[in-house]
């Protein structure tokens, strides 16, 4: 049983906003039991049955928006609006998926022999593990369970041990709007004990995971020994090239949005800008100077821009990162330290919008993810420059160009190495409907969202169907086999 509890930490005051089971080995091992029972009748429920359970789960968040949302400012710390476009993207997903009830089309295709039918059908997997971290913590749970939900999987969720309130509200919301007992079952507590036993149990031949790279590498590891499906979403080091061409006012917008939304927390986040040298010293004075507006404070708060890091182990690393910079030669240009909350001078884990700038593009800075409001200007002299530097990273998440050249923007979207690229925007701002993942060691080839989640959560089954009434052999029965003749 649970190996005694721990905390959740409102990281803008520190405040503690309740107590959870540190879960152990023996509760994965239940919860997974449960999921394992319940899967053999919620398999053979009417998938449109199941869509309209997600249905009604979009409706249930729909009417809990502000209440989630406010939760959310509470214990993940982002600020009202980005916590409100949080859980609607929660609500799209739902109803995205609850769609899916009435398609999740297969394949049929003419068979070479005559009376003789063949289609491809999806088949739910089994019992899904699926393990989440804090930065989205209702979005990231919806674009996995809902998925594996209306495919029939049952589910066993280890959220982050940072956001357990939310996931407990998330799960309640997704009973009451009807999910079978044991259809879905929480396991909370730590990664190296309650997620690494439910990545290493037998009974669990799925596991969707969205995290460090690190940590994706040791799930992938303990994975492999029973060949597991593995689906990963990982980090980032997402550039935004800024062309000569661009509308500087646009870009530096985008900078701001994709750099310091959720305090740089996003898998998104555009830690990076490449800007060609004709622009760079306008855009670097405009960028600094809306850095320096931006107004920190706890997310609640209306007129806050940018809220706390998650916790103070957050907080030194993305410290750790200004040091590096400075240390590497990058020009410190703006924040570059913590700060107290500008709201009412209280506690919690803030930093201040920093911007490097003369980085260049094999600084660690420009090539680690820091996870920060940390962002690092490299100035270039052209284009193919420009795509060189956005490549020359592990990640491949998202990237950006802005430019008014159609003929560059084209050449951006072919050649810049990420599963997701935006012209003319920041780096961030995913819909649902689009498959969302990366290249490199973004990931390892699987997409969230759109049609390519029902992949993670599906098999491909091919049926064949012989009306002939005899023994019809296929590759052989059907052959012109001219030296017979
Ligand atoms: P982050 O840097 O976002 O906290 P992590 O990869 O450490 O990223 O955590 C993401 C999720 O993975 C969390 O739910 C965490 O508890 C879980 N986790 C961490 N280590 C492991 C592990 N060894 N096995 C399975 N899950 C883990």
């Amino acid at each position: 049983m649970a190996t005694g509890t721990f905390e959740s930490v409102a990281p803008a005051t520190g405040e503690v906003l309740g107590s959870f089971p540190r879960s152990s080995a023996a509760d994965v091992d239940g919860a997974v039991a449960k999921a394992k029972a319940a899967f053999e009748d919620w398999r053979l429920v009417p998938a449109p049955e199941r869509g309209n359970i997600l249905f009604r789960f979009a409706e249930l968040l729909r009417a809990h928006k502000d209440e989630l949302a406010d939760l959310m400012t509470r214990e993940m710390g982002k600020v009202k609006a980005e916590a409100g476009g949080d859980v609607q993207e929660a609500i799209d997903m739902s109803y995205y998926m609850g769609g899916e009830g009435r398609r999740l089309f297969g394949h049929t295709t003419p068979s070479e022999l005559r009376d003789k039918f063949m289609m491809s059908v999806r088949m739910p997997v089994g019992v899904v593990g699926a393990i989440t971290p804090w930065n989205f913590p209702i979005a990231i749970p919806s674009w996995k369970l809902t998925p594996a939900l209306v495919c029939g999987n049952t589910v066993v969720l280890k959220p982050a041990e940072d956001t357990p309130l939310l996931a407990d509200r998330f799960v309640q919301l997704l009973e009451e709007a009807g999910v079978p007992d044991g259809v879905v079952n929480v396991v909370h507590g730590y990664g190296e004990e309650a997620g690494d036993a439910l990545v290493r149990h037998p009974d669990v031949p799925v596991i969707t995971f969205t995290g460090s790279r690190e940590t994706g590498i040791a799930v992938t590891k303990a994975a492999a020994d029973l060949l597991k499906h593995v689906h990963l979403e990982l980090g980032g080091k997402n550039a935004i090239i800024v062309m000569d061409d661009a509308d500087v006012d646009l870009a530096v917008n985008g900078i701001v949005w994709s750099a310091f939304g959720t305090s740089g927390q996003r898998c998104t986040a555009a830690s990076r800008v490449i800007v060609h040298r004709s622009v760079y010293h306008d855009l670097q004075t405009k960028l600094v100077a809306a850095a320096e507006r931006l107004k920190l404070g706890p997310g609640w708060e209306d007129e806050t821009d940018v809220g706390p890091l998650i916790n103070r182990a957050a907080l030194d690393k993305v410290h750790s990162y200004t040091e590096i910079g400075k240390d590497e030669g990058a020009k410190l240009l703006t924040g570059g330290e913590a700060a107290a909350n500008e709201g009412d001078g209280g506690g919690g884990f803030y930093y201040r919008p920093t911007v490097f700038g003369d980085a260049q593009p094999g600084m660690r800075i420009a090539q680690e993810e820091i996870f920060g409001p940390t962002t690092a200007l490299i100035p270039v002299d052209s284009f193919e420059e420009a795509v060189a530097a956005a490549n020359s990273v592990r990640y491949g998440l998202s990237s950006s160009i802005f430019t008014r050249d159609v003929n560059r923007a084209f050449r951006a979207m072919r050649d810049l190495q990420s599963g997701i690229t935006y012209v003319n925007a920041g780096t961030t701002g995913a819909e649902v409907h689009l498959p969302f993942g990366g290249t490199k060691e973004t990931g390892n080839g699987h997409r969230e969202a759109g049609q390519a989640a029902l992949d993670v959560f599906t098999e491909w089954k091919s049926i064949y169907v012989d009306y002939s009434g005899k023994l019809q052999r296929a590759q052989i029965d059907n052959q012109e086999r001219p030296a017979a003749r």
